[in-house]
């Protein structure tokens, strides 16, 4: 079967980069998709503290040393928007904006998109004031109010990061407990420059051609305030980019990929790992492992395929 690639990996985040490092290593010829630049999620992550080895590290040195290092064995990375990904016969196809590629197998590491806040005011103040990285705009705001609305690991972890610039970041979560890892929620209590604001939702966010301040909604009590700020940060989970191939993929119903304990989905050939595939956490340590053990079983699932083939033709002498 003559194909451009023994594995396509869709995505050049932490899961797509290591994928690939190991599909180069073991000498299938592979190739990374990316739409932006390599590094995915975690190049937009202001400090990683958790990556064992790394007792701190900046996200986006980490992800550069996994590009490098994914590179250093031989891994090919584009940049192209994957539109479309199906089977033809044995092989899968993979039609991006500038170019169609085929490959024996494909490794779906997509990742997801950040939700939105869907309020009004959001979109009209999105980048002027409204933003979803805090490593990319945080320094825009120095000695602002800010506020950061979410519960979980991103939103407090991101929340801390922006008291370094901010004069105060209000926290608005709409429960009365944090999602965060407890290790995380400890340092956020321990913060003077971060406040929480409890049982609360941000019902619009308003300014004058920037964002000037939000209104908020106890949800307890449902009285409504006004609270000035410079920035609006918006970290309330994500969306897996699961939408992406034509082949019916069995999906939990948030729409994350579902796969065995090898990776593969529902379509043989086609593996998912990282952020884009069911599982209890989304951390680099996990998307990393499952990315080593797509590329393995993906070249598994080649040698298989290879061994039918020389088995047919054998037969056919
Ligand atoms: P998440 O864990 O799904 O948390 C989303 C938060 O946003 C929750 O607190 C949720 O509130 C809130 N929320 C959701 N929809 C909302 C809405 N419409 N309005 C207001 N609030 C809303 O998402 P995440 O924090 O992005 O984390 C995603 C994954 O990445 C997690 O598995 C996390 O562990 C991992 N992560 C890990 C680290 C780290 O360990 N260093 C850092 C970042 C992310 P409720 O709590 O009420 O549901």
């Amino acid at each position: 079967m003559n194909t451009d690639y023994d594995i396509i990996i869709i995505g050049g985040g932490p899961a797509g980069l290591t994928a690939g490092m190991y599909g180069a290593r073991a000498n299938l010829k592979t190739l990374s998709i990316e739409k932006y630049l390599p590094g995915g999620q975690i190049a937009n992550t202001a400090e990683v503290e958790d990556y064992p080895g790394f007792e701190h590290i900046l996200g986006s040195e980490l992800a550069q040393r996994f590009e490098s290092h994914a590179r250093k064995f031989g891994l090919e990375i584009v940049s192209d928007n994957v539109e479309e990904i199906f089977k033809d016969g044995e092989h899968f196809v993979v039609k991006a904006a500038e170019k169609t590629y085929t490959s024996k197998t494909v490794i779906l590491a997509t990742g997801g998109s950040p939700n939105l806040l869907k309020v009004p005011g959001e979109l009209e103040y999105a980048g002027k004031g409204v933003s979803y990285c805090a490593i990319c705009d945080g320094a825009f705001f120095k000695e602002q109010v800010i506020v950061v609305v979410g519960g979980g690991d991103a939103a407090v972890e991101e929340g801390i990061f922006l008291t370094k610039y901010g004069s105060k970041v209000y926290l608005i979560h709409r429960r009365d407990k944090l999602r965060a890892q407890k290790v995380i929620q400890d340092r956020a209590f321990r913060n003077p420059k971060l406040e929480i604001i409890w049982d609360s939702a941000v019902e619009s966010i308003n300014g004058e051609n920037k964002v000037t301040h939000v209104m908020l909604k106890n949800l307890k009590t449902g009285v409504t305030s006004r609270l000035d700020c410079g920035a609006v940060f918006v970290f309330i989970g994500f969306v897996p980019n699961s939408k992406i191939t034509r082949e019916p993929l069995n999906l939990d119903p948030n729409g994350y990929i579902l796969t065995d304990e090898n990776m593969q989905t529902s379509v043989p050939g086609l593996f998912a790992c990282g952020d884009v595939r069911h599982q209890l956490v989304r951390q680099v340590t996990n998307a990393v492992g499952d990315a080593t053990t797509a590329a393995m079983a993906a070249s598994k699932y080649i040698e298989e395929l290879e061994d039918k083939h020389a088995a047919k033709s054998a037969a056919k002498t």
